[in-house]
């Protein structure tokens, strides 16, 4: 499939609220992925956070049926209005709420709507967690080959590392 700005920014923000340490700066991170009005209260930020351990399933899911239910059950508690825009001069693009809504209802749909959009083009296999143990982070594979198995370059590179010397242990138990 091709990502684009409108295709890419909903599950892209899905992953980044996944990824998001305790402490991070939530506002910052809605900021990096334009959204609007992004003003957090403790009340928001702490509905974030439940919001983004309720994603992680999109990304974890194994095979499509389990991925569908989990986007499913996103989809529910995420209703929306398709509409078009126009907003800031932009050619007209899709939104999937009303800008009137409070930035939790607008997260919500946008992570869950672009989460169902991307399913519906690729059956899901563009969203996956990190392979290497005990990394917990997950992303979207946006690789023109869509063959992306690590959250980022510096973990795929430590888990053939390891991988290199326990084959060189089990080859030479001395060593
Ligand atoms: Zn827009
Ligand atoms: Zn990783």
């Amino acid at each position: 499939m091709h990502f684009n700005h409108d295709n890419r920014i909903g599950p892209e923000l899905a992953a980044a609220l996944v990824n998001a340490a305790e402490g991070a700066d939530l506002e910052q991170v809605l900021r990096d992925h334009a959204i609007r009005w992004p003003e957090l209260d403790a009340t928001a930020a702490r509905a974030l956070r439940a919001w983004a351990r309720r994603l992680r399933a999109a990304f974890t899911a194994t095979g499509a049926e389990q991925r569908c239910s989990a986007v499913n059950e996103l989809l529910d508690e995420a209703a929306g209005r398709i509409h078009l825009t126009t907003h800031d001069g932009l050619r007209p693009h899709l939104h999937l709420v009303s800008d009137h809504r409070d930035v939790v209802a607008r997260v919500k749909a946008v992570t869950a709507g672009g989460l169902a959009i991307l399913t519906a083009w690729t059956g899901g296999t563009r969203l996956g967690g990190c392979d290497r143990d005990r990394c917990e982070r997950v992303f979207v594979d946006t690789s023109r080959g869509g063959r992306r198995r690590y959250c980022t370059a510096r973990c795929g590179n430590a888990d053939a590392v390891a991988r290199h010397r326990s084959a060189r242990r089990a080859a030479d138990p001395a060593s």
